[in-house]
């Protein structure tokens, strides 16, 4: 059920549910990955499935020495699918991978770093022009790969802002974007933590159907004060 007040957050309103999160779950010290490939791989691989999913098709890709650009760039499409198959959606993550790994062979001599030094105004195009790589993935990639400042919008994002009854100016990724990247400071690490901490909550509390006794949101939150009074 979603109560929307129409009601613009302020800058201080943006801050409290960070502190909120913060306090009620600890730093959650994200990516949960190991470098910047496996960070990229992950975000790929992690679309409409869950993490538990995701880990074993990155074991399976270590297991079978497909652990670098050059070793997805090479690999048979089919090939490459069948060891991802855990994840779902296997075909089209294949082609994913293997599309990103030809553009950083065929621009960036197969050099991942040289890719994620670009700065953000140019990786973030770069990779949207990848196919199969929408925003969310790309934020994904630029903010835990590369370190940049880029607000990570996802559905738990979009879930937790509408019960909020918080005003956005669209439906777009980049309107609930903007609402955050317009009222925090430019900080990587800040964003790292925020959109962690979202995830966290919205898998833990504020599920499809919201936990809210005892929510660390609920004084300020519509949707939940409504159905405690139900
Ligand atoms: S009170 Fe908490 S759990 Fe309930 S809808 Fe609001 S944010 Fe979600």
């Amino acid at each position: 059920m979603n109560l929307r007040q129409d009601r613009s957050p302020n800058e201080t309103d943006i801050r409290a549910l960070y502190d909120a999160l913060l306090e009620a779950y600890g730093p959650q010290n994200w990516w949960p990955g190991d470098g910047p490939f496996e960070v990229i791989v992950g975000a790929i691989l992690t679309q409409n499935t869950s993490w538990t999913n995701v880990e074993k098709a990155l074991e399976a890709l270590k297991s079978a020495g497909l652990w670098s650009i050059g070793a997805l760039h090479e690999t048979p499409l089919d090939r490459l699918a069948g060891t991802i198959r855990s994840s779902g959606y296997y075909n089209q993550k294949a082609r994913k991978l293997k599309t990103f790994a030809e553009l950083v062979e065929a621009e960036y001599a197969g050099n991942l770093a040289r890719f994620l030094a670009l700065p953000l105004v140019d990786l973030r195009p770069e990779l949207l022009a990848v196919w199969g790589i929408g925003e969310e993935t790309a934020d994904d990639i630029v903010l835990y790969a590369a370190g940049h400042a880029s607000f990570v919008i996802d559905g738990y994002t979009r879930r937790i802002v509408d019960r909020l009854g918080w005003r956005v100016d669209g439906e777009a990724y980049g309107d609930y974007q903007a609402l955050f990247s317009d009222r925090l400071p430019a900080d990587a690490r800040l964003f790292n933590e925020y959109h962690a901490l979202i995830v966290r909550h919205a898998a833990d509390v504020c599920r499809p159907t919201p936990v809210c006794e005892g929510c660390v949101l609920l004084a300020t939150c519509p949707t939940g004060v409504e159905r405690i009074r139900r």
